[in-house]
C-alpha cells in the first residue's frame, strides 16, 4: 500500500520530552504549499508499554482536548517508563472548525477508519494511526464527550470482544480510568470506529463520554485528569497517585445490552425534558415530550422508555429532528463499586 503523506515533525522513538506535529500537506487556495498540523507531544523513557492518549476524535468533545494539552505540558521523561504519545486535537480541521465532523472534508473522523492513504484529508488521518500509530501501540484511551447535541453521564467505556482475555484487560483499565460509570457499551454501527481499529489489532482500549453540550465543566475535566493518571499507571508506564481531585472514588457499572436503550424521535419539534441525567426510570415512563413548532393547540407526543434503568445520555438541543436519539437507557449491573481498592 501507499505511504502516507502525514509524517511527524518529531523522533517518536527518542527519549525526553518532544512536542511537534503530525504534518499532513494539503493544497488549497489560501495555501498552495500548505499543511494540515496536527499538534502532538511524545514522552519517552527507556523501554517499557507505548501508551496513545487521543481527544479531539470528534472537534466539538472538550474534557479530552483540556486534559491531554495539560498533560502534554506537565508530563516529564523522569516520570514515564516507557512512552507516552498524545495527541490532543486527533482531528484538527474539525477541532479547530468547533465541529464534530471536518469542514474541509465534511469527514467524521471515528466513522472513516481504517482509512486510505490517497483518500481526502479526514481518511488520511485515519490511515495513519491505523498504519503507523496503532501497531506501536499497547494501550490506546480515546477520550469522548456528547459534543454539542448529547449530553451524558460520565461513563468509561468498553464493548463487549471475542477475545475473553482482551476484554478483560479493557475492562481492568476502564476501572483504573474511574469514572462515576462505567459502561458496556453497545454502538449504533460499530463500522468505521477507531474503537474498532484499535480492539481489532488486540490492543488495550478504553473509551470515555465525560459530558457534552459542546462545553465541560470544573468536574467533567477533573474526572478526565484524574481518569488519564488511572490509565496510565494502570498501564504501567507511571506510578500510581492517590489523586481524588473531589471526584467519588467509586464507580457504578452500566450495561446498555441491546437496541431497547436507544429511544428515538420520530418527528421534528421543541423538545421537552421530562427526565434529569442519572435518573432511574421504568419501562414505559414519558422520557420527553416533543411539541409541534409548526402550530399551537396541539397535544405533545410523548417518548417512552422502552426498558427500566437509569438515564445514561440525552438530547442537548432545545429541538429535536427526526432520527435523533431522544435519550439511553442503561442497565445498572453492579451499583457503587470501588475499582481501586
Ligand atoms: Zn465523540
Amino acid at each position: 500500500m501507499r505511504e502516507s503523506s502525514l509524517a511527524p515533525t518529531i523522533d517518536l522513538d527518542a527519549n525526553g520530552e518532544r512536542h511537534g506535529f503530525l504534518k499532513l500537506p494539503y493544497s488549497r487556495d489560501d495555501s498552495a504549499w500548505g499543511a494540515v498540523m496536527i499538534p502532538l507531544s511524545v514522552i519517552k523513557n527507556g523501554s517499557g508499554p507505548t501508551v496513545l492518549l487521543t481527544g479531539g476524535n470528534h472537534g466539538d468533545e472538550y474534557e479530552g482536548p483540556i486534559a491531554l494539552a495539560k498533560l502534554a505540558s506537565s508530563l516529564k521523561a523522569s516520570d514515564v517508563s516507557g512512552r507516552v504519545i498524545v495527541v490532543p486535537y486527533m482531528n484538527y480541521p474539525a477541532f479547530e472548525a468547533g465541529s464534530r465532523t471536518s469542514p474541509i472534508d465534511k469527514g467524521n473522523l471515528n466513522r472513516s477508519f481504517p482509512g486510505r492513504p490517497d483518500g481526502a484529508v479526514t481518511e488520511k488521518i485515519a490511515d495513519f494511526f491505523q498504519r503507523y500509530l496503532l501497531p506501536s501501540s499497547d494501550f490506546v484511551l480515546d477520550i469522548h464527550s456528547g459534543g454539542r447535541t448529547l449530553e451524558f453521564l460520565p461513563f468509561a467505556a468498553i464493548h463487549v470482544l471475542r477475545d475473553q482475555n482482551q476484554q478483560a484487560r479493557c475492562e481492568q483499565a476502564m476501572y483504573a480510568f474511574a469514572a462515576p460509570y462505567s459502561m458496556k457499551m453497545l454502538e449504533l454501527d460499530a463500522v468505521g470506529m477507531f474503537d474498532t481499529a484499535v480492539e481489532e489489532a488486540g490492543k488495550v482500549f478504553v473509551s470515555t463520554e465525560l459530558g457534552g453540550g459542546g462545553s465541560s465543566t470544573a468536574r467533567s475535566v477533573a474526572i478526565a485528569d484524574r481518569g488519564i493518571r488511572g490509565f496510565l499507571a494502570n498501564a504501567g508506564v507511571v506510578e500510581h497517585t492517590e489523586t481524588s481531585l473531589g471526584v467519588e472514588d467509586s464507580t457504578t457499572l452500566l450495561d446498555m445490552p441491546d437496541g431497547s436503550c436507544y429511544v428515538t424521535s420520530e418527528l421534528n419539534g421543541l423538545l421537552e425534558q421530562c427526565i434529569d441525567l442519572g435518573a432511574l426510570v421504568r419501562q414505559g415512563d414519558v422520557i420527553a415530550r416533543i411539541h409541534d413548532i409548526g402550530r399551537t393547540g396541539t397535544p405533545a407526543v410523548e417518548c417512552l422508555a422502552k426498558r427500566d434503568g437509569l438515564l445514561a445520555a440525552r438530547h442537548f438541543p432545545g429541538l429535536v429532528k427526526r432520527g435523533d436519539t431522544v435519550a439511553v437507557v442503561a442497565d445498572i449491573v453492579v451499583g457503587d463499586i470501588s475499582p481501586r481498592r
